[in-house]
């Protein structure tokens, strides 16, 4: 059965091999046992199931919460060529019939659903009708009330599923704490040996914190290092995300807001340009991203401080779905932390308390001069595999330079140790700093031998000792009252034996982002395809990553495939994809290759009977030529080569240019587009230009005559030395 799992996976999907939970969760499936997956967002928990789907007799349910998400897999699965199907309330009647029909008669072998719609007797009817293998339950922690997004209608799916007792249960999430695994097991009767869990670390982020000085030049010079590219800057308020965008169109920068203020009109319309990349940059609050499948996401700036490390791993993680490197640059300051501490202040005492634990570690995690993976995993139960990374700004950048903190940190600990380990950093640093408050008072601690000694620190250098001694082991905070109290380690420091080494004041650093070089490929191809991606999309309604994704056109424009069997070895390539959209793009790329005279260097190098495409390419415009002479038209020979005619028309001149004796009877493009008028202007032009470079003579003609036509007038021009123009 894996076998044929692997198969359906390079053949339908075109991926080379699974990843490594991938292969599991699907035996396990296959075998008909429950499996709770727990993966990061883009982890690849949707083939999991989908494989799974494709093999099983019977029909597949898929309950997910979000109708955009739902929409957008069908459409994708669809280009795969996998019969799927969704039904939810915003159909219209006849589609809906149209739906059930496709389920009905097993066309749709996956079909989504919203889990209101899966608890309506109609739907429930219907499934009792057919054969169901496979309940799946995607965002599975909305079970949970311990999860951060609970949502009450999938509790009732427990009853949903007793329903379909044939049927296998696979739970998938990319967050859930044990204690969330554990609810969504019980509450869908699983058994405990058919969890899986992998890691959260995202290794094609880098993740990079910088101090926050001029926040709106930041951004700018910051989005300048992604022309072209798609990713969401992320702020506090409506009113700055407003304000933001604005200032980021007047510096001409493609770019939409999205925040709870705006209609959902409005809302719908600037999300789906961005998905279909007509927009490229979203400046939004944390309103925006839930639901958002788009793979190709290259940058998440937080222009603001998000509440916690969970919102911003939430944040971050909708970036580089694709695999490929990433860039999370957040903007940090300390006024942002008061502005949070104010939303903070407004909530419940209990409901304070916690939040103000979260922001404490969020600025823990902030100010870390470690491997910015190390807090991040720990945060979320992960034991880190390595305490040094190549993507992010600690490991990578130029270490920041440290100094001996160890008086003020016995001082620090000391306070804490003479206060009896109950108090926050707050009060302590109000103890050491000789406050008058009426606390320190009510305690008497302004008798201890900690008071006041330590004005020769700021509050906010005090603060950041602190984080450090968390960070360090040193200190741990009560989770419920936030006291802080010493670990073993801390009576070391105390004692001497122990020297610490920090930082206690901010200091500026480098801005631009650190990713990875990418990859050699043709960047001027790379840039075709995607205007071709964008075209076909369009065509067909669907955004451009369901035509292809990015990894798949940086394939392309590195191996630059010629004939379909090359294209069937890149990433993404399956039957149906290379049957829908293979040979518009090998012509794009073959045209390409022409024109600039590149030769295919092949994935996989393959044995072909005859001879290459590369080989037949050396001569070929000698052969277009030779046709030509022999009195066919470019506009035949275009058809012939399948090939745009300007291709043809570059043919002829390199062959004329090279020596190569041109018929001048030969038929060319006729360009009935263009008057006797501007054609005798172009020909004067290039008489007073020369006919070398293309640029002075599209100038001279105030941009107003295309390069493929002045291509075509050029040979026109030095085939017939000034033609006549009747
Ligand atoms: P998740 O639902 O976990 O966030 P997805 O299922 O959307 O992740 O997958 C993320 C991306 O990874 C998608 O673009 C998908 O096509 C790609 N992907 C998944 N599995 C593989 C694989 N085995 N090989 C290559 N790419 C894969
Ligand atoms: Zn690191």
């Amino acid at each position: 059965m894996i076998q044929k799992a692997e198969d359906i996976l390079k053949k339908v999907f075109g991926f080379s091999e699974f990843r490594p939970l991938q292969r599991d969760v699907i035996a396990n499936l296959l075998k008909r046992r429950d499996s709770l997956v727990v993966m990061p967002t883009g982890g690849g928990k949707s083939l999991c199931y989908q494989i799974p789907a494709l093999l099983f007799q019977g029909l597949t349910v898929v309950v997910s919460p979000l109708i955009s998400l739902m929409k957008d897999q069908v459409e994708q699965l669809g280009e795969f060529g996998v019969g799927a199907a969704v039904l939810n309330s915003t159909l219209k009647q006849a589609e809906y019939r149209h739906n059930v029909a496709r389920v009905m008669n097993n066309e749709a072998k996956l079909l989504y659903l919203a889990p209101e719609t899966l608890l309506m007797p109609r739907t429930l009817e219907l499934l009792a009708s057919i054969r169901v293998d496979c309940l799946t339950i995607d965002e599975a922690h909305c079970i949970s009330e311990w999860g951060h997004d609970f949502r009450p209608e999938y509790r009732k799916l427990a009853e949903v599923r007793k329903r379909f007792p044939e049927a296998v249960c696979a739970a998938l999430t990319a967050t859930a704490t044990p204690r969330v695994q554990e609810d969504i097991k019980n509450c869908l009767n699983f058994e405990a040996s058919n969890t899986f869990i992998d890691s959260f670390d995202r290794k094609n982020l880098f993740l990079q914190i910088v101090p926050k000085s001029d926040p709106a030049n930041q951004t700018i010079r910051f989005l300048q290092k992604f022309p072209d590219q798609s990713g969401i800057v992320y702020c506090l308020s409506r009113r700055q995300v407003d304000e933001l965008a604005a200032t980021l169109e007047l510096n001409h920068f493609s770019v939409k807001p999205y925040h709870a203020g705006l209609s959902d009109k409005e809302r719908r319309k600037n999300q789906e340009l961005f998905i279909r990349d007509d927009v490229q940059i979203m400046v939004a609050t944390v309103a925006f991203g839930m639901g958002i499948n788009k793979p190709n996401i290259r940058f998440i700036l937080h222009h603001d401080l998000p509440m916690n490390i969970e919102s911003y791993y939430q944040q971050i993680g909708r970036a580089g779905r694709d695999g490929l490197p990433a860039h999370c640059l957040l903007l940090f300051s300390y006024g942002d932390i008061q502005k949070l501490k104010y939303f903070i202040s407004q909530k419940g005492e209990r409901e304070q308390r916690v939040a103000n634990i979260h922001l404490n570690a969020l600025v823990g995690f902030a100010e870390a001069a470690g491997c910015r993976r190390v807090p991040l995993l720990k945060y979320f139960g992960e034991e880190p595999a390595a305490t040094i990374c190549d993507t992010c700004d600690n490991c990578t950048g130029e270490k920041q330079a440290q100094e001996d903190i160890t008086v003020p940190v016995q001082k620090f600990l000391s306070c804490v140790c003479r206060t009896g380990e109950r108090f926050g950093a707050g009060h302590v640093i109000d103890v050491l700093r000789g406050s008058q408050g009426q606390k320190i008072f009510q305690f008497g601690h302004d008798k201890l031998s900690t008071y006041d000694i330590g004005k020769e620190l700021s509050k906010k250098e005090w603060f950041a000792l602190s984080r450090q001694c968390i960070q360090k082991g040193l200190l741990e905070q009560d989770m419920e009252y936030g006291g802080l109290q010493l670990t073993p380690k801390a009576w070391e420091v105390m004692r001497g034996n122990l020297p610490v080494e920090g930082r206690l004041r901010e200091e500026e650093d480098g801005l631009a982002p650190r990713t990875k070089e990418p990859a050699d490929y043709d960047h001027g191809l790379f840039a075709g395809l995607r205007i071709l991606r964008k075209s076909l999309a369009d065509e067909f309604d669907i955004p451009p990553y369901a035509v292809f994704p990015d990894k798949t056109l940086i394939e392309m424009a590195t191996y630059l495939p010629q004939a379909e069997e090359d294209l069937l070895h890149l990433h993404g390539v399956g039957q149906v994809k290379l049957e829908r959209y293979g040979r518009m793009f090998l012509d794009h790329i073959r045209e390409y290759c022409e024109i600039n005279d590149l030769e295919e260097s092949p994935k996989i190098p393959v044995k072909r009977k005859t001879s290459t495409a590369a080989e037949c390419k050396r001569s070929r415009h000698l052969e277009v030529a030779d046709k030509f002479n022999r009195g066919k038209s470019a506009a035949f020979l275009a058809a012939e080569y399948q090939v745009k005619l300007t291709t043809i028309v570059n043919h002829l001149y390199k062959a004329l240019v090279q020596g190569y004796p041109l018929d001048e009877e030969g038929t060319l493009p006729e360009l009935p587009h263009l008057s006797n008028g501007q054609k005798a202007a172009v020909f004067e032009a290039f008489k007073r230009l020369g006919t070398e470079s293309m640029s002075p003579i599209f100038e001279a003609m105030n941009q107003e005559i295309s390069y493929d036509d002045l291509s075509a007038l050029r040979l026109q021009y030095l085939l017939k030395e000034f033609p006549d123009l009747d």
